[in-house]
C-alpha cells in the first residue's frame, strides 16, 4: 500500500485550502469507501484530510425544504425525513449495511464510486480508472452495468441510492471551493461517460460538499424508494426507482422518476413523468409509465434483463404511492 498523510482539520475554509491545490489529496469523511479505494489502489492518493469535525452535521426540515449537512448522521431516523420524504428514509436505509451507516455520511455516499468489477478490480482495463485503458465490461461480463447514458468507453454504474431519491426531489448541493461557493442541483451534479469516464462529477479538486438542500414540494411526502438486488440486504441495485407524485382530484398533477443501477449517474426517467402527468393513477398509467422509463435503453450482452425489470419496477413502485 502506498504511504499517505493525514490531517484533520475543524474549518471548512482549512478544509479547502488544504485539498484544492494538492492534486494527491483527498477528504475523507466516514472513511467507509476512501481507505478501501487508497488501499487497493484505484485511487492515488498521497495525503487524507479528514474532515469529521466540521461543523456541517445538522438535518434541519423547515417551511423552505429540508437541509442535510454533508456529514449528517442517520438522516432516515429523522422523523421528519420518515414522514415528509419517505423516498429519503427509505433510499439510505436500503443502502449497505447497519454498520457502514453508522459510519458513512451523505457527502461521501453522493461521491462514491462505482462498483464497476473492471474498475474495481485493478488487474482489468478501466477507463475510468485509466484513462485510455480500455472498457473490460464492454465485452466482459457485463449484468450489472449500465442501460442508459453509457459510452464506447465506460458503461458503468453509479451506485449511490441516496443520490437516486435526491433527484427526485430535485435535490441541491451545496459546495464550497477557493472560488466561493456553488449551488449545484443534484442531476448537473454528475458528468456522463463520453470520451472522459474519470471525469465523474462538475465538482472542481477539492471543492467540498457542505449539505444538501431538498426544496418543499407538493410530492415529496408521496414518495417510495424500490430498490432490486441480488440479495435482501447489503448488496447494490440491479434497478433501483425512486418516484415523488402530487396527485389532485385523482389526477397526477406533477411527478418525479428516478431510477438507479442502470445508467452512469441517477437516471431521470422524463418520457416516464410525461406519461404520468395528467393522468389517474392506476394500473394502466402506471404500466404506460414503466414502458416509457425503459424506452431507449441501450442494454448489453448479460443485462438485458434490466430493460424488463425496469418496467416492472416503476409500476411497482407507483402502486406503492397509493391511486
Ligand atoms: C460493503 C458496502 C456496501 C455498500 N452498499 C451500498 C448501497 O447499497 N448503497 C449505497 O448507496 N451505498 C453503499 N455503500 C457505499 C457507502 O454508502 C459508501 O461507502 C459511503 O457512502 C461513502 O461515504 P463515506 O462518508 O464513508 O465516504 P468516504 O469513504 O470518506 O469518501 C468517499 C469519497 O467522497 C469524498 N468525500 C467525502 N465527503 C466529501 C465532501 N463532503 N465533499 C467532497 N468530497 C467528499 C472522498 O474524498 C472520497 O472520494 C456500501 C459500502 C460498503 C463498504
Amino acid at each position: 500500500m502506498r504511504p499517505f498523510s493525514y490531517t484533520t482539520v475543524s474549518t471548512v475554509r482549512s478544509a479547502v485550502l488544504q485539498v484544492s491545490p494538492d492534486p494527491k489529496a483527498l477528504y475523507v469523511a466516514g472513511a467507509t469507501e476512501v481507505l478501501n479505494l487508497v488501499r487497493e489502489g484505484q485511487i492515488a492518493a498521497d495525503r487524507l484530510v479528514d474532515i469529521r469535525a466540521l461543523p456541517l452535521t445538522s438535518i434541519r426540515p423547515g417551511a423552505e425544504g429540508l437541509h442535510i449537512g454533508a456529514l449528517a448522521r442517520h438522516v432516515e431516523n429523522h422523523p421528519v425525513v420518515r414522514r415528509d420524504y419517505p423516498v429519503l428514509a427509505q433510499a439510505l436505509l436500503a443502502g449497505a449495511s447497519p454498520q457502514v451507516r453508522n459510519m458513512f455520511t451523505p457527502g461521501g455516499n453522493l461521491l462514491q464510486r462505482t462498483r464497476c468489477s473492471y474498475y474495481r478490480d485493478v488487474r482489468f482495463a478501466c477507463n475510468r480508472r485509466e484513462p485510455g485503458s480500455g472498457c473490460g465490461a464492454l465485452e466482459g461480463n457485463n449484468r450489472y452495468n449500465a442501460i442508459f447514458g453509457g459510452s464506447d468507453h465506460c458503461i458503468a454504474v453509479h451506485p449511490s441510492d441516496l443520490a437516486v431519491a435526491l433527484t427526485a426531489l430535485d435535490a441541491v448541493v451545496r459546495t464550497q471551493g477557493p472560488a466561493g461557493a456553488r449551488s449545484i442541483p443534484i442531476e448537473e451534479l454528475y458528468r456522463l461517460p463520453g470520451e472522459e469516464p474519470h471525469r465523474e462529477t462538475v465538482l472542481d479538486h477539492g471543492e467540498l460538499i457542505t449539505g444538501i438542500d431538498v426544496p418543499a414540494s407538493r410530492f415529496a411526502a408521496r414518495s417510495h424508494y424500490l430498490k432490486i438486488r441480488d440479495r435482501a440486504s447489503f448488496a447494490f441495485a440491479l434497478v433501483s426507482v425512486a418516484v415523488a407524485v402530487d396527485v389532485r382530484r385523482g389526477v397526477v398533477r406533477d411527478c418525479r422518476i428516478a431510477l438507479g443501477g442502470v445508467a452512469p449517474r441517477p437516471w431521470r426517467a422524463r418520457a416516464a413523468e410525461a406519461a404520468l402527468t395528467g393522468k389517474p393513477l392506476n394500473e394502466e398509467s402506471r404500466r404506460a409509465a414503466g414502458q416509457a422509463a425503459a424506452s431507449g435503453a441501450t442494454p448489453r450482452r448479460h443485462n438485458r434483463f434490466k430493460v424488463a425489470m425496469v418496467e416492472r419496477a416503476v409500476a411497482r413502485a407507483l402502486s406503492e404511492v397509493g391511486d
